[in-house]
């Protein structure tokens, strides 16, 4: 078992493992094939969308189709290069070497996901570099090693293109190293069958979210900021299929969440009537 990440203060980092049971994921489009090529191709992947949309959905499945273990790293603006790589520990008999989750990932040839990588800081995400060109190695500065990825592992990063993008966006640099894969919420009927599945819906509820969702999504125009996600609908079945009327369900797992503002919860809060 490894040690779990004590260094990575506050960031989701899942210990790699290969799931046992498939993980459920309805393809979109050729996204399946496409990621393939990529595995067998050794090149890293950028999982672009909206959050909530089933990047993280769609790793998992991939990881379990290839036999690959996962290893999922949440990034955030305090993690560091040291958070990924590793540190020396000490202990009651001196210092001892830790693996961060990315070097244990190259160690095992596992996919490393990492989550939101333009949270990151720049000097973190320059430490991927090396990682993702034909080299595939990671240098160690701590131990002056150098370690070669294994066979089978694979950088993954996932990125919202509309979230902040004002604020932060990710180097030209560092963008021209991965493959694109572009996300976006499903086609209707792909997305009313996740939210049955997903969300304990019957078909009925579930077309009627998925249709006040994309409804809910065309106020984007109207300033809504963050639109409702495939992620959210689940929830709002979820409360439904356990007893909570479907406007009030709507209201707290929907409506609330996106925006605090009077204008908008109303415009929200009238389509909600009218889909139910
Ligand atoms: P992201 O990583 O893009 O923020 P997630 O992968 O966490 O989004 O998706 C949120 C939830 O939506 C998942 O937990 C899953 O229940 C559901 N989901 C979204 N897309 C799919 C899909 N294509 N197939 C199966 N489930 C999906």
């Amino acid at each position: 078992m490894p040690e779990p990440d004590a260094g990575l203060h506050g960031a989701a980092a899942a210990a790699g493992g290969v799931a046992a049971t498939e993980p459920f994921y309805l393809p979109a489009g050729n996204e399946v094939a496409l990621f393939e090529q990529c595995h067998a191709r050794q090149l890293a992947v950028m999982l672009k969308g909206p959050t909530g949309c089933g990047k993280t959905r769609f790793i998992e499945h991939m990881a379990w189709r290839l036999g690959r273990p996962l290893v999922t790293i949440a990034c955030h603006d305090d993690l560091s290069a040291s958070d990924l790589i590793g540190r020396f520990l000490i202990r009651h008999d001196g210092t001892a070497w830790q693996d961060g989750p990315l070097t244990r990932a190259v160690r095992e040839g596992a996919i490393c996901y990492l989550d939101e990588v333009v949270e990151a800081r720049q000097d973190t995400v320059v430490v991927l570099h090396p990682l993702t060109d034909y080299r595939r190695m990671l240098p160690i500065d701590k131990t002056g090693e150098t370690i070669e990825a294994a066979p089978g592992f694979q950088l993954v990063v996932s990125y919202n293109p509309g979230y902040q993008r004002m604020l932060k966006d990710l180097k030209p640099s560092t963008r021209q190293r991965f493959v694109a894969l572009d996300f976006d919420f499903p086609p209707l009927d792909t997305e009313v069958a996740i939210v049955e599945r997903e969300g304990a819906a019957n078909h009925a509820t579930a077309h009627a979210l998925v249709t006040l969702g994309r409804r809910l999504r065309g106020l984007q125009d109207r300033g809504l900021a963050e639109v409702p996600s495939t992620r959210l609908l689940i929830a709002a079945a979820r409360l439904i299929a356990s007893g909570i009327p479907e406007r009030d369900a709507c209201m707290a797992a929907i409506v609330s969440p996106l925006s605090d503002e009077a204008t908008l919860v109303g415009a929200m809060h009238d389509l909600v009537d009218a889909s139910f």
